[in-house]
């Protein structure tokens, strides 16, 4: 139970900065933090889309959004538009706003299902503001009229912005490639790690973010990784940069294609793409080619190739080491997801924060956490696979016929029976994503809650298409999304 006081972070990409600043910021008077990154090996290069939580770290780090929009060139973003997924022409997006008004016994969406019924021809997404307005190109920043929303960022600003934030808040950067992780041979702790110069660096607890080779979690502590690859088909990404001529649409763009899928992430100065797929359906040639084949615009860096096994670390915590980012484990890009992990890992830490020792009672608590939530997220974007009714390729045959986690299962047939979704513990999405997702990969629910029946019919119309209305004019009230990104520049 020796005092923790020296914190130690291997790793500066997205991860290592996350957890330098919020650590510096918020504990930095009972902590000295020291990060350690190599020039030489660089960062992953990508992750540029994010979900809303990421807002709640900015406010925690007291980050000036004029400021941080200014400087890693970021959008606005209110949710991600599927294109493809369920059958080939189709198109939804998972917006991050609320559909409509929930009651106590159920949500929306049962009152959606009755209008459908009913002959009712409006989408479900046309009760929700941020729906409309991604679909529109609008966005504004209001009190008055308060959006749900993240952002696309660039990831190479966004780590040197943090950077800027943690070494003025004191953190110590050093420069160099780790080459050695010293540990303890009694404890198994970690102790000190040695760069390629020589130099040493001691320390009472290490974070490691260094990214998928887990250079202390797993080549030094031999945590272990749990393989999803069976749930999870996709195992090659690349990802390519080209300039832009039009104004930012305010979501992500995830499209289908028949061995995985292509994200279009919009930033202020170019485009971030990439192609997702499954070396055993796409070969490397033939993806690059289909990526340059379907970007917009010329493309400003070569096509990057990355390789992922999803999935996670047996602990994300173990010994004195937490892993954070690539090196906990990686899902898949699909749901911007990781960045936020990021997030949670950093924050859960902190206040299980073993300033008198490492206790196993705190490094269970923090791997039961983590646990339910890649658990849930796991869930959603599997969901997304394995609902589809595409059987245009071998790719996709596969993943209507491939092993899924018994919780998606549950979830996947209580929605098919009962039009009814729970949300588990850690789940970091609401019953709106998950409705949204269901809906949009085409699951059809046979029934919905009677208390949609509570009303009239003459109540049930003016109930529902007042709440079109609102969001008709909320939307019509908002600037274009590139008009507000120009005035919040100045
Ligand atoms: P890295 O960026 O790889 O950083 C590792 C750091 O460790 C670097 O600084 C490196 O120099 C250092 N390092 C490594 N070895 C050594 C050594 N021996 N000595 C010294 N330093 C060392 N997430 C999202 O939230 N949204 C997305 O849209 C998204 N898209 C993605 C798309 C793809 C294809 C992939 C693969 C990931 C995506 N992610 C996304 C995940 C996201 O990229 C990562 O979570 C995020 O970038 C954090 O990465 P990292 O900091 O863990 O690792």
């Amino acid at each position: 139970m020796d005092k923790v006081q020296r914190v130690v972070i291997a790793g500066g990409g997205t991860a290592g900065w996350i957890a330098a600043a919020s650590l510096s910021r918020l504990l930095g008077k009972s902590l000295s933090v020291t990060l350690v990154e190599s020039d030489d090996i660089g960062t992953v290069g990508v992750g540029e889309a994010t979900i809303p939580p990421i807002r709640t770290l900015h406010k925690l780090l007291g980050i000036n959004e004029k400021e941080f929009l200014q400087q890693t060139n970021a959008t606005f973003k209110l949710g991600i538009q599927f294109e493809d997924w369920g059958q080939i022409g189709d198109s939804y997006i998972h917006s991050f706003g609320i559909t409509g008004k929930e009651c106590w016994a159920g949500e929306f969406h049962h009152f959606w299902l009755r209008g459908q019924r009913e002959g009712m021809t409006a989408g479900f997404g046309e009760y929700c503001v941020e729906h409309e307005a991604a679909l529109a190109g609008r966005f504004s920043l209001s009190p008055q009229q308060p959006l749900n929303f993240a952002y696309h960022l660039d990831a190479g600003k966004y780590a040197l912005f943090l950077r800027g934030i943690a070494e003025k808040a004191g953190v110590k950067r050093l420069e160099g490639k780790i080459n050695h992780v010293g540990t303890c041979p009694q404890t198994g702790h970690i102790t000190h790690l040695i760069l390629q110069s020589g130099e040493r660096i001691d320390g009472d607890f290490f974070v490691d973010c260094t990214g998928f080779k887990g250079l202390l979690i797993e080549q030094a502590l031999h945590t272990g990784y749990d393989d999803w690859s069976h749930y999870l088909p996709c195992d090659s990404a690349l990802a390519v940069q080209t300039d832009v001529h039009k104004d930012p649409q305010p979501y992500t763009r995830s499209i289908a294609h028949d061995a995985g899928w292509r994200w279009q992430i919009p930033l202020q100065h170019r485009m971030g793409n990439g192609l997702v797929y499954c070396q055993r359906y796409l070969d490397d040639q033939q993806a690059e080619q289909r990526l340059l084949d379907a970007v917009d615009g010329q493309p400003i860096t070569s096509p990057r190739l990355i390789r992922f096994k999803p999935g996670k670390r047996r602990k994300g915590w173990h010994k004195n080491c937490v892993a954070l980012g690539l090196a906990s484990g990686f899902i898949e890009p699909l749901e911007s997801t990781s960045i936020h992990l990021i997030m949670t890992g950093v924050v859960r830490l902190m206040r299980l924060f073993p300033f008198e020792g490492v206790t196993q009672a705190a490094i269970d608590e923090y791997n039961n956490k983590l646990d339910s939530e890649m658990a849930c997220i796991l869930d959603f974007i599997t969901l997304h696979y394995c609902a589809t009714e595409r059987d245009d390729s071998p790719f996709w045959r596969h993943c209507q016929s491939m092993e899924i986690p018994d919780s998606l299962r549950h979830k996947i047939q209580l929605f098919k029976d009962t039009g009814r979704v729970f949300l588990d513990d850690g789940d970091i999405f609401r019953v709106d994503s998950w409705t949204q997702v269901m809906l949009g990969q085409r699951i059809k629910p046979r029934q919905y809650h009677r208390i949609a029946n509570e009303m009239s019919d003459t109540e049930f119309e003016g109930f529902m298409s007042g709440l079109r209305q609102q969001v008709k004019h909320k939307v019509e009230s908002l600037a274009k999304h590139g008009e507000f990104l120009n005035q919040l520049r100045g």
